[in-house]
Parts: C-alpha cells; sequence; structure tokens
C-alpha cells in the first residue's frame, strides 16, 4: 500500500459524497508491541466500533451500513499488517474503497457519514515533522528523508562521491606519509564543505522542517561548524553512525531524536497551558473548569496526561459529562450515569466539537499530572 502522498489526500478530499450514500470512516491502530498479533487485534477493535454505530443507526440505515461493514471486514480478513495502523474509507454502494497503512499511532475511530472523516488524518500529518538525515564521513554522503515513521534513502541527492585516490609511492616514505594524510584531510574538509554547500539547495527540495546530522563524530561536528546558520537551527540531533549504516539502522536512531523532540516540545506546551491557566487567560487546568469549558463549547485544544484514568458521569437527558460526585445533572436536574472513561468522551468530544487533543508524555505529563492532569487551550 505504501506511503500517502500529497496526491491520495487531494483525491479524498475531492470524492464527493451522495447525500444518501454514507462512507464508513475507519482508523485502526494495534500497539506495536502486538504486531506479531495484529490483524486479530485490528478485527476486535473493529467489532467493537461497528457495534457501537450500529446500536444507532435507524432501521432503514442498517442495509446499506452492513454493506460497507461487510467489506471492510471482508478486505480485513485478508490483510497482513505491516504497520500498526490503518485508515480505510469505504461506500460499498458506490464502489468507493481506501485503505493505507501508516507506522505512527491514531486513535481508534469509526465513523458513518456523508462525508470522508479526514480530519484524524489530516492532524496526524500535520502533526509529524518531516526529517531530513544527512549521513556523512569525510568522503562520502548519504541522505534519508524520514516522514510518518518511514525512511526513504534520496539516492539522487548527492552526486556520486568523488574518491581521489592517492597513490603511495616515491622513495621517502615517511615525507609522503605526511603529505597523503595532509591532502586526505584537506580532502575532508573539501567534502564536508560541499555537503553543507548542498544542504540548502536538499532541505528546500525535500522539504525539510528538522535536519539530523549523522556518521563519525569528527565528521558530523565539522559539517555542524560549516553549516549556514540558517540550517543550524533547524538541527534537531546528531548521530553517530557508520556511513554504511542500513536505512534500518539509521530510521531507528532518527526516531529517538525525533521522540526527543516531540516530548521538548510537550514539556513547552504544558508550561504554555498552566502559564496561561493561572492567568485565566483562554486556558483552564483541572477537570472540573475543563468539564465546563467542553460543555460550553469553548475548547480549541485539549491537553492531557497519557497515564490520566479519570471516572465521571454523563446525563443520561442532556448527555452532559460531569466529574465525580454529582447528584442530579446540574444542567437539566435529570439522572447521571457513571462513566469509567471520562478522558476517552472528553477527547471524543472534543474531536467533534471541531476541537484539538494532545497527548503528553513523560516530564510533561508528570508536570500536568501536578496540575489534575487535564487542561485546555479555549476558543474564548
Ligand atoms: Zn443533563
Amino acid at each position: 500500500m505504501g506511503m500517502i502522498t500529497r496526491e491520495d489526500l487531494e483525491r479524498l478530499h475531492a470524492y464527493e459524497v451522495k447525500p444518501d450514500s454514507p462512507v464508513l470512516s475507519l482508523y485502526l491502530t494495534v500497539d506495536r508491541s502486538q504486531m506479531r498479533n495484529a490483524r486479530h487485534q485490528m478485527e476486535t477493535i473493529l467489532k467493537q466500533l461497528l457495534r457501537s454505530i450500529e446500536g444507532e443507526l435507524e432501521e432503514r440505515e442498517k442495509e446499506a451500513f452492513r454493506e460497507d461493514a461487510g467489506r471492510v471486514e471482508a478486505f480485513l480478513s485478508e490483510y497482513e499488517p505491516q504497520a500498526p495502523s490503518l485508515v480505510i474509507f469505504c461506500d460499498a454502494s458506490e464502489d468507493f474503497f481506501w485503505a493505507r497503512a501508516l507506522s505512527i499511532p491514531l486513535r481508534n475511530l469509526a465513523r458513518w457519514d456523508t462525508l470522508v472523516y479526514l480530519r484524524p488524518l489530516l492532524e496526524a500529518l500535520d502533526e509529524y515533522e518531516r526529517f531530513g538525515v544527512v549521513l556523512t564521513d569525510k568522503t562520502r554522503s548519504r541522505l534519508f528523508t524520514v516522514f510518518l515513521g518511514e525512511i526513504r534513502e534520496e539516492r539522487e541527492a548527492f552526486a556520486p562521491a568523488r574518491v581521489r585516490h592517492i597513490k603511495t609511492t616515491g622513495t621517502d616514505h615517511i615525507w609522503s606519509q605526511k603529505r597523503i594524510q595532509r591532502q586526505s584531510e584537506t580532502h575532508a574538509l573539501w567534502h564536508l564543505k560541499q555537503v553543507a554547500g548542498e544542504l540548502d539547495r536538499l532541505t528546500n527540495r525535500y522539504a525539510f522542517d528538522r535536519l539530523i546530522l549523522a556518521g563519525p563524530v569528527e565528521a558530523t561536528s565539522e559539517l555542524y561548524r560549516l553549516l549556514p546558520k540558517r540550517l543550524r537551527s533547524r538541527v534537531a540531533g546528531t548521530l553517530s553512525l557508520p556511513v554504511e549504516a542500513t536505512p534500518q539502522e539509521v530510521l531507528a536512531e532518527a526516531l529517538k531524536v525525533e521522540q526527543a523532540v516531540e516530548r521538548s516540545a510537550e514539556i513547552t506546551l504544558v508550561e504554555e497551558l498552566l502559564t496561561a491557566a493561572a492567568k485565566q487567560d483562554r486556558a483552564t487546568q483541572g477537570v472540573v473548569p475543563t468539564l465546563q469549558a467542553l460543555q460550553e463549547g469553548r475548547i480549541w485544544q485539549l491537553v492531557y496526561a497519557h497515564d490520566l484514568a479519570l471516572r465521571g458521569a454523563v446525563c443520561t437527558h442532556c448527555t452532559a459529562l460531569l466529574p465525580q460526585g454529582e447528584e442530579a445533572c446540574p444542567y437539566c436536574g435529570q439522572q447521571l450515569e457513571v462513566v469509567e472513561d471520562l478522558v476517552e468522551r472528553m477527547v471524543a468530544r472534543v474531536l467533534e466539537q471541531g476541537g484539538r487533543v494532545e497527548e503528553v508524555h513523560g516530564i510533561a505529563a508528570q508536570n500536568l499530572q501536578k496540575a489534575g492532569g487535564i487542561g485546555a487551550f479555549l476558543r474564548f
């Protein structure tokens, strides 16, 4: 199935759904550690998602829904997952079927609606930066692009390495050794200068958000020194790797850098959130004020710690989400029902309202936990 391309998205975006023929949009993700069992896991998730949609349909809609669902189930029964996520859009009656595997985690979700539900996909793509990895030593250079957890070697990026052969001839052996050494050092510097010069062009050509410098330490530190300032600011990290490293080896190391970049962005996000909330500047912290803002439809971005588990309640009449401990719905006075997965429900509702969600990890999550584990930036 391969990577998602811009053309893919444009085609999906342009797809016109018939008003009386809804499309089934599905996002399925399994844990990376469970890849061996991935298809079975995906089938289980699919079953649950389909059941919850079907439960809310009117009788006359069910036949069309089952047709779409059946097509997806048939596809999945023959599918061999190579990546943890799978996105499917299907309208069987219009013979419309689109599926792609993704290496990034997505939220499990299903919609049966008169639109191709692209939002989670677009957001995921938006969130992931494109990394360029330049792997270089004193004589050779290779370029890789890393996007959405996948790597590609850009073989045409650098002209074939121009290796200068220096013959060891001459009678004065020591003199000649020194001369060779000097020549080869000059050559290495010349080579790295070429690379540094090329990187400007390559950064534009391959549209990198970030750069990773990889190779033996002497080469990467020299290359960093030679980079123009505007490129230095894009360097996300350096990796100590041999120039012959395989793309998979480069990817494994590059993903660690990418994660470190994300973690530090999350720390900044939580800092901004807590500062804004303290100033009451269109932000909340803690579950009660955040639920209130959600009820008022004001959440622009929900931020929560990944290990946050909260119980709460939902109003059986107006569906308001509430913290634990309320007797009756404060909005309509009706009965409440306990919910075990309050965070999941808040997330779903924010997405329904057109807001964004950000799950934070590590230190950012710890900092947020001290402030109730959840908060939000508000629209107004
Ligand atoms: Zn209510």
